[in-house]
């Protein structure tokens, strides 16, 4: 007898298995995201939402006499969840364009995406949604913001914090050399938030003192690779976990003493563009060093929602491009940890996300062996939302998080396009069940 007649609820037609329910995955080449070669003729045991075995027949048969569902996957290739390390999924908040990006995403080989700071009151529910299951998404890990006072003119602030005082909210704070960082950081983790993002207009010290507070209080700090006054090398100096924007780098090489974040001041572009200035491979040999992950959103400057119309902006997104390539390829010669984050969507009518774009443009553009962006996709991925011992790679233990391809996109990275099936924490999105007009949209 129940003790309530209360609802249990929203329904949760995504959300992922019980324990005990298992599947077989059977006959695929596998890239486990490890680092080993790719295996051919992998079976994968999952239980519930968690991978029990890879390559074992005798857990395979005594998973079949337990009664295992089989999914035959018989030529196709796996590779673990991809992961897009930079979205913003509520800049303005709008709940209906959200969830379409998220469904998109979670049938494109999607299991978990990094949110770098939006209006984090609906970032959160979508994150909550994700996980139980309400709606088709990958997992969402998000960032509460820091910035000093001057950056909250930024029209991108008012519309994340409506109703209240940009600046002034737990999950974008304004901050000065007065701030009770441990209270700042505190609220900020109130919001569920699984990182601090340090922004804009924050001098060294105040970085490294933020940084400090958050890794005192078990949490770590994504950064955009130069905050203005600080430079990309204070930024890492400071012991920041995650930097973002391989164009922002460049300030290291600055031509005049960095101001403020809407005031940035001339790059050395002729000798960066070499890929072979000196100041920066100090600056990558540092993050190496300190495993500094770079979310190098190389391709945002050639994406269509950046190429700009008049010659000015045309102009300067080619020549951040250009930049784009020469210190992502440098960043990656160096050993530095590079994460695939996009800072854009495609156009919703578009059948595939920005990440399969960054992916494309890192191999082609920047031309780094697929291996290592998959890896990059997977498995840094992970580390850069702070879940590598969850995620981001196929194997014992972690979560059934994975992409199914047809063809082999080690062979050609669009073969990404041939995506079949994604199973996020054992739930499996089909491909198939996919319509570029879900009904919700066309209500
Ligand atoms: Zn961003």
């Amino acid at each position: 007898m129940t003790l309530t007649n209360e609802s249990s609820g929203a329904a949760t037609p995504f959300a992922p298995p019980e324990a005990g329910e298992l599947v077989v995955y059977r006959g695929f080449t596998l890239f486990d995201g490890t680092g080993s070669a790719p295996r051919p003729a992998v079976s994968l045991v999952v239980d519930g939402s968690v991978i029990r075995s890879v390559a074992d027949e005798t857990d395979v048969a005594a998973a079949l006499a337990d009664g295992a569902e089989v999914v035959d996957l018989t030529g196709h290739f796996v590779t673990p969840g991809l992961i897009d390390a930079h979205q913003h999924l509520a800049t303005p908040p709008d709940r209906p364009a959200a969830e379409a990006i998220l469904r998109r995403l979670v049938h494109s080989g999607v299991t978990a995406v990094r949110d770098m700071a939006d209006d984090l009151r609906q970032v959160g529910d979508l994150a909550r949604a994700a996980l139980v299951g309400e709606i088709a998404a990958p997992d969402i890990h998000y960032a509460a913001l820091m910035a000093g006072p001057g950056f909250f003119d930024d029209p991108r602030t008012h519309q994340v914090t409506r109703g209240a005082v940009p600046g002034h909210v737990p999950w974008m704070q304004a901050v000065t050399d007065t701030t009770d960082l441990p209270l700042a950081v505190a609220l900020a983790r109130g919001t569920y938030a699984s990182a601090i993002k340090v922004y804009a207009d924050l001098e060294a010290g105040l970085v490294a003192a933020v940084t400090a507070e958050a890794h005192r209080q078990g949490i770590p700090v994504w950064a955009h690779a130069a905050v203005f006054p600080a430079t990309p090398g204070e930024v890492v100096a400071a012991g920041v976990d995650t930097v973002s924007h391989v164009t922002l780098l460049a300030h290291e090489a600055a031509k005049e003493p960095l101001t403020s974040y809407k005031d940035k001041p001339a790059v050395d572009h002729e000798n960066l563009v070499t890929g072979e200035d000196a100041r920066l491979d100090a600056l990558f040999a540092r993050m190496r060093e300190q495993d500094v992950v770079l979310d190098a959103t190389a391709g945002m400057w050639a994406s269509a929602e950046l190429a700009g119309d008049d010659p000015e902006s045309v102009e300067r997104a080619r020549r951040q491009t250009e930049l784009a390539i020469a210190l992502t390829a440098q960043a990656h010669r160096a050993g530095v940890a590079l994460a695939t984050g996009t800072d854009y969507e495609t156009a919703p009518g578009e059948p595939f996300p920005a990440l399969h774009e960054e992916l494309a443009f890192l191999v082609k553009r920047c031309g780094i062996p697929a291996p290592d962006v998959l890896r990059s996709a997977t498995l840094v991925g992970a580390r850069s939302a702070g879940t590598a011992h969850l995620t981001g790679s196929v194997e014992p233990g972690k979560l059934a998080d994975f992409a199914v391809f047809a063809r082999d996109p080690l062979a050609d990275i669009d073969h990404l396009r041939t995506i079949t099936l994604t199973v996020k924490r054992g739930r499996r999105f089909p491909r198939a069940a996919y319509a570029t007009t879900p009904s919700r949209e066309t209500r």
